[in-house]
């Protein structure tokens, strides 16, 4: 069943202390795409949840959320739109700055890439403090489409990145406490 599912998916997370910095316990979600059931039941997980819900859109967070996003994109007939690092997209783009631990760092997706009244669910690995996350929502908002949901394997409960969301849905399957 699904807590099969879930408990299998979180026992192949490893969690890497002091990475990239003194005091940071990385979860580490490549270990998770080495096992191919897991790798799938997490995909079947989110494909399930979304599936005819009306759908236009997976935003995918750079970068793991690009490992996520488009199989989950392909199995609902959902585009795929990237949400990048500044610089990298080559199109027209909107930009929002958002804070990390120390200083900012700036989100960009392509204007064209999505139309007002579209529906979208936002892809990433983890949620933190929430303010990637938020940047996407702000993004999305800006140009008329409606967030859904965010759905993230992993969700770091102390950081209480879910209260920074405001009224828009978290889905998480691992919570870490
Ligand atoms: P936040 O904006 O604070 O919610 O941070 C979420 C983003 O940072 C995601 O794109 C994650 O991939 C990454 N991240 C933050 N903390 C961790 C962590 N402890 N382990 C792995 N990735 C993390």
């Amino acid at each position: 069943g699904t807590d099969d599912r879930i408990s299998r998916i979180a026992s192949t997370i490893r969690v890497i202390p002091d990475f990239p910095k003194p005091g940071i316990l990385f979860q580490d979600i490549t270990t998770l795409l080495l096992d191919p059931k897991a790798f799938k039941d997490t995909i079947d997980l989110f494909v399930e949840r979304y599936k005819d819900k009306n759908i236009n859109v997976i935003a995918g967070i750079e970068a793991r959320g690009f490992i996520f996003g488009p199989p989950i994109a392909l199995a609902i007939g959902a585009k795929f739109v990237p949400m990048r690092k500044p610089k990298k997209l080559p199109g027209e783009v909107i930009s929002e700055e958002y804070s990390l631990e120390y200083g900012t760092d700036v989100m960009e997706m392509h204007v064209g890439a999505v139309q007002p009244g579209e529906n979208a669910v936002i892809v990433d690995d983890l949620v933190a403090t929430g303010g990637t996350l938020n940047a996407a929502i702000r993004l999305l908002g800006r140009l008329g489409v409606t967030v859904v949901e965010c759905a993230c394997v992993i969700e770091l409960k102390e950081l209480k990145g879910r209260e920074k969301l405001g009224d828009n849905p978290l889905f998480v399957l691992v919570s870490e406490t």
